[in-house]
C-alpha cells in the first residue's frame, strides 16, 4: 500500500480538527491503517513473524502486526541512502530542515491524545504519563529544530598562512534501536537529531510496543518529511535489530535498552569501526540525609521509584537513608507505597499501572521471591494485587525491601519494576562507597537542606545525572548520558545533533606559494615546513 492510500483511508493526522470517523476503538487509534510496516516511504505488509500486541491491563490481544525481515532492513537502508541523495536532504540549509522538524513537532502535539491512548494500550502506562511523553516528543522536535538553526561551524586559529575550519557533515543512514518503556520519547530523542543532522533514519522499535513508532512515521510523512528518510521496522531484535547494526551502509547506531544488548551492539560497532551511542540500564541511588525536608524527600523517592511502575532506566531503586532517621523514614515510605493507587492506565486515578507484559511481571516477581528466600524482609507489596478486577493484567504491587546488603543481587541487578530496597548509611564516606558500588552509573537523587553536602555528593557520585531535592525532572536542553555500564555517549542538549554528524577539518592555503619542502627548496624554511605546531 502506498502512502497515498494510507492517507486516503484514514483521517489526516496532522489536522487537529479532523473528525475521528467512528467510535470504533481501532479506527480512533489508526491501528487499521498502521497494520503495515514503513519501509523507505512505502507502507507494506511485513514478511516476518506475526507480532501479537497485548494490552497489559487485560492481557487481551488488541492487534496483530506482521514484523519486518532482514530483507526489509536492506530495502530501508538502500531507500535511506537514495532519499538523502535524491531529496537533497543533506544539502538543505539548516533552516529548511528545521522547518520540517517544526511541522513534525506541531503534528505530534496535535495528535498527543491519540499517541497517548495508543501508548497506554500498548505499554500499560497511565494516560497522564503517555500524554506527557507525547508532548515531550513534540518539544524534542521543536527544540532540535531551533538548535539546528543556531549551530555554527568553527574557524579555528591557524598556525600558518592558511584558513582552517572545523565543519560537520551528516553520516548518511543511522539506525535507531529503542526500548518499550517510553517509545515516543525514545524515538523522538533519536529521530529528531538524526534527521536534523541531515541523515536518513531506520527505527527498530521494540516488539512489546511497536505501534507508536509506526504512528510517528505516519505523522512525519504527513508533515512533509521526504519519503525514504524514515523507515520503521518492527521485529525481533536478534534478527531485525542485529541486521540493522551489521548493515555495511549504516554509519551509526543509537541504542536505548538493556546493558547486555548494548554490549552486543558495542561488539558489532567495534567490528565495523562505527560510532555508537548507548543509553543503558541503571540501579540509581536516592539518598536521604537527616536534615532533609522529609515531606519533600518521601514524595520524591516514591515518585522516583514507583512512577512508570518502576519501568524507568533512572528509577531510584536503591534508597539510602541516614541511620538516625532510617526507621522513621522507612515507615513513611511503606505507608506511602501502600497508599498508591494501582490500576489500569486508562483510569485517571491510577498512579501505578500494570507492567508491560505478564512475562516481565513474572520476572520482577521472581527477583523479589529470590531475595525473600535469601532472607530479605518484604516490607510491603511483594505480590500481585489481590483485587479481582486486576487479576488478568500484569500488575505488581509497589514493593519495599529491607534487611539486605548493597552487595546482594536485589541491590545490584536492574529489576525494572516497582521495587525499592532501603539501606541505612552512617556518614558521607560510607554513603559514597555504597552508592558507587554498582556496575551502573545512570542517575542519583540527593535530599538534604545543606547545599554543601549536596554539592560534595553530587560531585563524588558516579552518575550521569544528579538531582538535588527533586527527581526525574528533564529538560531536552540538558545533555543525558550514563556512566560506567549505563551507557556511552550523550543524547539531548544542543550538541545532541552533533552526535549524528562527522567532524571534518578543512585547511585552505592563503599564501599562494609552493610548499618549501618540494616546491621552493632554495627558499629558507618558512612556517609551512612545519606542518604541525
Ligand atoms: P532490550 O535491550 O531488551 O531491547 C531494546 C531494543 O533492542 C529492542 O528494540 C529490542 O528488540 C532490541 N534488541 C534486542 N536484542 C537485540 C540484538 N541482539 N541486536 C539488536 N537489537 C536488539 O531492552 P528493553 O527490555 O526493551 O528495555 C529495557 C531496558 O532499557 C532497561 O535496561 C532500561 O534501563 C533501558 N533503558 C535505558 C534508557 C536510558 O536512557 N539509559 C532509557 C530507557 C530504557
Amino acid at each position: 500500500m502506498s502512502t497515498d492510500s494510507i492517507a486516503g483511508s484514514a483521517p489526516r493526522l496532522i489536522d487537529a480538527d479532523a473528525p475521528i470517523e467512528n467510535n470504533k476503538f481501532k479506527t480512533e487509534l489508526c491501528l487499521d491503517t498502521l497494520d503495515e510496516i514503513y519501509v523507505g516511504g512505502t507502507w507494506t505488509r511485513g514478511g516476518g513473524a506475526v507480532i501479537d500486541s497485548v494490552n497489559p491491563a487485560t492481557s487481551e490481544v488488541f492487534a496483530t502486526l506482521h514484523g519486518a525481515t532482514t530483507e526489509d532492513v536492506d530495502k530501508a537502508v538502500a531507500a535511506g541512502l537514495k532519499a538523502v541523495e535524491q531529496s537533497g536532504w543533506a544539502r538543505k540549509l539548516p533552516h529548511e530542515r528545521a522547518a520540517v522538524l517544526h511541522r513534525i513537532g506541531t503534528a505530534i502535539e496535535l495528535n498527543a491524545d491519540r499517541i497517548a491512548a495508543l501508548q497506554t494500550l500498548d505499554t500499560g502506562k497511565t494516560l497522564a504519563e503517555t500524554r506527557a511523553l507525547a508532548l515531550s516528543a513534540a518539544a524534542t522536535f521543536r527544540f532540535t529544530a531551533s538548535a539546528l538553526e543556531t549551530m555554527e561551524d568553527a574557524v579555528t586559529p591557524p598556525r600558518g598562512n592558511y584558513l582552517s575550519l572545523s565543519t560537520y557533515e551528516p553520516i548518511g543512514v543511522v539506525g535507531a534501536i529503542t526500548p518499550w518503556n517510553s517509545p515516543i520519547a525514545s524515538d523522538a530523542q533519536k529521530v529528531a537529531p538524526a534527521l536534523a543532522a541531515g541523515n536518513a533514519v531506520v527505527v527498530k522499535p521494540p516488539v512489546w510496543a511497536p505501534w507508536v513508532s509506526l504512528l510517528l512515521a505516519r505523522i512525519c510523512d504527513e508533515a512533509g518529511l521526504p519519503a525514504g528518510l524514515l523507515s520503521v521496522l518492527p521485529g525481533p531484535g536478534r534478527t531485525v535489530g542485529d541486521a540493522l547494526a551489521r548493515h555495511p551502509d549504516v554509519g551509526k547506531i543509537s541504542f536505548t535498552g538493556g546493558t547486555s544488548t548494548g554490549r552486543q551492539l558495542g561488539h558489532i560497532a567495534a567490528e565495523k569501526i562505527m560510532p555508537i551511542t548507548l543509553e543503558l540500564g541503571g540501579k540509581s541511588p536516592t539518598i536521604i540525609f537527616a536534615d532533609a525536608d522529609l515531606d519533600q524527600a518521601v514524595a520524591g523517592v516514591l515518585f522516583g521509584i514507583f512512577s512508570s511502575s518502576g519501568q524507568s532506566c533512572i528509577a531510584g531503586s536503591r534508597v539510602f537513608i541516614q541511620r538516625s532517621i532510617y526507621a522513621a523514614v522507612v515507615e513513611r515510605l511503606v505507608k506511602g507505597a501502600e497508599s498508591l493507587r494501582v490500576g489500569p492506565g486508562t483510569d485517571p486515578r491510577t498512579q501505578v499501572g500494570p507492567l508491560v507484559a505478564l512475562a516481565h511481571r513474572d520476572g520482577v516477581a521472581r527477583m523479589v521471591d529470590d531475595s525473600r528466600e535469601s532472607g530479605a524482609r518484604i516490607l510491603c507489596g511483594g505480590a500481585a494485587p489481590a483485587d479481582q478486577e486486576l487479576q488478568a493484567g500484569a500488575y505488581y504491587l509497589p514493593t519495599i525491601i529491607a534487611g539486605v546488603a548493597n552487595s546482594e543481587p536485589i541491590c545490584q541487578e536492574e529489576i525494572f519494576g516497582p521495587v525499592a530496597v532501603v539501606l541505612p548509611f552512617d556518614d558521607e564516606a560510607d554513603l559514597i562507597v555504597q552508592a558507587n558500588d554498582s556496575v551502573f552509573g545512570l542517575a542519583c537523587g540527593i535530599w538534604t537542606a545543606d547545599y554543601r553536602v549536596a554539592w560534595r555528593i553530587a560531585r563524588a557520585v558516579s552518575a550521569g545525572t544528579v538531582w538535588v531535592n527533586t527527581y526525574k525532572q528533564f529538560s531536552i536542553a540538558t545533555p543525558f548520558s550514563g556512566f560506567k555500564q549505563s551507557g556511552l555517549g550523550t543524547e539531548k542538549g544542543r550538541d545532541g545533533i552533533r552526535s549524528y554528524m562527522r567532524q571534518k577539518s578543512i585547511y585552505v592555503d592563503l599564501s599562494g606559494a609552493p610548499l618549501p619542502w618540494a616546491g621552493a627548496l632554495s627558499e629558507p624554511a618558512d612556517s609551512n615546513l612545519h606542518s604541525e605546531r
